[in-house]
């Protein structure tokens, strides 16, 4: 059974679309088979692996519609080594969509359960607010992974997020929980960053993961070439930076 993660953090900006892209490469890398899933009507994460959006036959909005499955919707990225299921503009037509219809908050995770053996991880990148399309990722997930930056706001948004993870938990996906708090666009040098970085691994433990991506212009650079980091030049520290949290993922899967 695959095990699935959403990328959420309500704000935008945030990293999530770049440690979607990048950690669905750094597993391929290591020889895990990867679905990455753009839930975001934006398309960054299908662009950002190399698969065009405005030229998808099939999208996810097709899955949340139930008028296809993801094996059909899903398209391989050659260059990356993983599986996308892609949206464009069409998906924020869903959201209103969904609203009519019956277990709406639940059909990405009926797709996903059908469809279940082909992967090893499933992972959704989700679009930057508390939508009926975030609600669907978390129905679906096992746990939440949430990249922020170490600084002083991202504290207190992290507030809200908990609060709608404890909810959904509650109510919608007793499987819920957060494995970890990733911490992106990391600059030593800037002496808050350090300040907060401390204060998260105080309050929140050993949710905060260990692998700590750097800011780095690379990383910055690859979706304009249709590629995440890892893929554009593995050699930089950011890329190395999400090969390792790849590496850290596979080992806290075995201890879930
Ligand atoms: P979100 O999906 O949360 O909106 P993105 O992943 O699109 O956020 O990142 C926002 C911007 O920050 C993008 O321009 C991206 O290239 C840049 N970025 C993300 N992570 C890094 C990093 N580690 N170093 C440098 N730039 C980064
Ligand atoms: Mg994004």
């Amino acid at each position: 059974m695959a095990k699935i993660f959403c990328i959420a953090n309500q704000k935008g900006g945030v990293g999530k679309t770049t440690t979607s892209v990048n950690l669905a490469a750094g597993l391929a890398k290591i020889g895990q088979r990867v679905l990455l899933v753009d839930l975001d009507p934006q398309g960054n994460a299908t662009m950002g692996s190399g698969v065009d959006k405005r030229a998808l036959q099939l999208s996810v909005y097709d899955v949340l519609l139930e008028s296809a499955s993801v094996q059909e919707a899903a398209v391989p990225s050659e260059a990356c080594g993983y599986h996308v299921l892609g949206a464009n503009r069409e998906l924020a037509g869903a959201e209103v969509e969904l609203v009519e219809l019956e277990r709406r908050e639940k059909r990405l995770k009926a797709a996903l359960v059908e469809g279940d053996g082909a992967y090893d991880f499933v992972l959704i990148d989700c679009p930057p607010s508390l939508s009926m399309l975030t609600l669907n990722g978390l129905c679906s997930a096992h746990g939440v992974i949430v990249p922020m930056q170490c600084e002083y706001f991202a504290l207190e948004g992290l507030t809200d997020l908990v609060n709608t993870i404890k909810q959904v938990h509650a109510n919608l996906n007793p499987d819920l929980q957060i494995i970890g708090l990733l911490r992106v666009m990391f600059d030593p040098r800037i002496t808050l960053q350090s300040q907060v970085s401390e204060q998260l691994k105080d309050h929140f433990g050993d949710k905060v993961f260990d692998t700590v991506i750097p800011r780095n212009v690379r990383l910055a650079e690859a979706p304009s070439y249709g590629l995440p980091g890892v893929v554009f030049d593995a050699s930089a520290k950011g890329s190395q930076a999400f090969v390792e949290f790849a590496r850290e993922m596979v080992g806290r899967i075995k201890r879930m």
